[in-house]
């Protein structure tokens, strides 16, 4: 997959270079690429901001360097185009669900913001040429969107096909569709079976696979039920028959 980041702060993208999607890259998994916004200014200032028309405060991102940008990075392509990933608070979500949709694509470009945000025009202007989609990753508003790039860069990253080590562990993560669909995972333990007086579940050690399948459920339903009451509202009763757990 390739991944281009626009940002007038390119240093803050630098852990794409660490761990997992480092080492995605240098396996030739990932091909990121990150574009300083100001190289594509024409004023000595280098300026990427203006006051909001319509008043009040903050500023906003310029039109013409964000098209400039983008226009780079689609003709760097071969002919195709990426599909345009927006970080705002005003977005839809990101879940895991969409973290699988992007990691179907061939090519992902970001458009993080600063201030207020990017001349809406930008995003219309893309929309005509490319897919674009704008993601909030959570409700609350960062200073800028370059975090919201890490965090779906990583997420989709995990998802790509050699990524992980063991192609099943993102299978059973919380969120992921299959088996623990709109199910949090359960908690997990490693050795030693006992730590400061704390024992590992003796099911665990059970070698039953069977009964440590069913235990995990049970957790699992137990820790959502208490930390994500929204999510056991979309519970089906074939879920629950699925999961041998009988309302
Ligand atoms: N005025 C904007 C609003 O209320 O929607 C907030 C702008 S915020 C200070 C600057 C930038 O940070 C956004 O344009 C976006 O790129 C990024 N950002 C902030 N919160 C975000 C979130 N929850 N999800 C994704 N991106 C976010």
């Amino acid at each position: 997959m390739r991944i281009d980041v626009v940002s007038i702060f390119p240093e803050y993208l630098a852990p794409l270079d660490l761990s997992l999607v480092g080492k995605a890259r240098q396996r030739g998994q990932l091909d990121v690429r990150v574009h300083e916004l100001r190289e594509f200014t024409h004023d000595v200032h280098r300026t990427v901001d203006d006051t909001p028309y319509g008043g009040g405060p903050g500023m906003v991102m310029k039109p013409q360097p964000w098209a400039e940008a983008l226009d780079a990075v689609v003709a760097s392509g071969d002919g195709g185009v990426p599909t345009l990933v927006v970080p705002t608070p005003s977005g839809r979500p990101f879940t895991q669900e969409l973290a699988q949709q992007l990691a179907a694509e061939p090519w992902l470009a970001f458009a993080p913001a600063r201030y207020e945000g990017i001349d809406r025009r930008v995003i219309e202007d893309a929309a005509e040429r490319m897919p674009v989609i704008e993601v909030s990753i959570g409700d609350y508003v960062l200073a800028g969107g370059e975090v919201a790039v890490l965090v779906i860069v990583e997420a989709v990253a995990r998802l790509l096909p050699g990524v992980l080590g063991n192609a099943e562990s993102h299978q059973d993560d919380s969120f992921a569709p299959g088996r623990m669909a709109d199910l949090l995972e359960g908690p997990v333990y490693t050795k030693p079976a006992e730590w400061r007086g704390r024992e590992v579940p003796d099911v665990l050690l059970s070698g039953n696979h069977q009964k440590i399948a069913r235990w995990r459920r049970e957790q699992a339903f137990a820790r959502t039920l208490r930390n994500r009451p929204d999510l056991v509202a979309r519970w089906r009763r074939e879920d629950m028959d699925k999961h041998d757990l009988k309302a």
